[in-house]
């Protein structure tokens, strides 16, 4: 493998399993340190455990991304460690409800909003006085976020407005930081558990997708190596949609 992220120091978020893990996982074996966090201690120290046993370089923060007390401690702790911060993969996102827009509860509508969007921003505010020139930001939103679909329509929402934030910060971020997004089609993980528990949708969604399969973390992790490494270093603002040709946009 390619170790096009040498040297460079990694936060990713809500990295303990899943996509999240993959992608530290991934830049680890590019030749990242990487720091990775989840809300709970003993899912952190079984993750680190798992990335020290493949030899990457790995330091486990508890953070609840829209806790503001361990938020400041993932920056701080990062920074007092390795002096500097590379690359920031804003990636947690909670999805508390089925209900229809209008039906949902002004608490769950602030819960989507406080950890989906605003959180990135403020661990953003957080991280930006240790970016260094050349540093790269990705955030994850979703192919929902291009169509919100009716079982997940605010989270969709939320994605949605990845899309826009994630134009408006490489434009306030630039010409040092590089912001761009990935919006992953279906992967079957914990949170998107349907996937694995009913054939039928996922075979329906298999059937919607271009290449016939659904996503894997690794294929997540492998286009957040891309755009985190100088091989993309002329691409900021973008969204690259990872979901097999799922229908997307033009
Ligand atoms: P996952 O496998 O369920 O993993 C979620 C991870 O996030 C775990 O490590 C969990 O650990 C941590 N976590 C959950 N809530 C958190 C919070 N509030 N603060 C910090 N950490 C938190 O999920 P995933 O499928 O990889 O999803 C990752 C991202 O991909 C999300 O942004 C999701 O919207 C996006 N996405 C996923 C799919 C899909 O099909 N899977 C599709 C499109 C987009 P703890 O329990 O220890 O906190």
């Amino acid at each position: 493998m390619a170790r096009r992220l040498e040297g460079k120091v990694a936060i990713v978020t809500a990295s303990t399993q899943g996509i999240g893990f993959a992608i530290a996982e991934r830049f680890g074996h590019e030749g990242a340190s990487v720091i990775i966090s989840s809300r709970k201690q003993k899912n952190v120290d079984e993750a680190v455990e798992k990335l020290k046993n493949k030899g990457i370089e790995v330091m486990g923060i508890v953070c609840h991304v829209s806790n503001a007390q361990q938020r400041k401690e993932l920056i701080d702790k990062t920074v007092q460690k390795y002096g500097h911060i590379d690359i920031v993969v804003s990636n947690a996102a909670a999805n508390p409800t089925i209900d229809n827009i209008l039906d949902t509860q002004e608490q769950t509508l602030d819960k989507l909003w406080e950890i989906n969007v605003k959180a990135s921003i403020l661990l953003l505010q957080a991280a930006a006085p240790h970016l260094k020139k050349g540093s790269s930001v990705i955030l994850i939103s979703s192919i929902g976020g291009y169509h919100p679909q009716a079982s997940m329509a605010m989270y969709g929402v939320t994605k949605t407005a990845l899309l826009g934030l994630t134009k408006a910060l490489a434009s306030e971020m630039s010409p040092d930081t590089r912001v761009n997004c990935i919006a992953p089609g279906f992967v079957p993980t914990n949170f998107a558990d349907f996937l694995v528990r009913n054939e039928t949708i996922r075979k329906s969604i298999e059937e919607k997708t271009l290449l016939r399969r659904l996503g894997t973390p690794g294929d997540m992790a492998a286009t957040a190596a891309f755009l985190a490494s100088d091989d993309a270093s002329y691409i900021t603002g973008e969204t690259i949609i990872v979901a097999g040709g799922m229908p997307s946009r033009l």
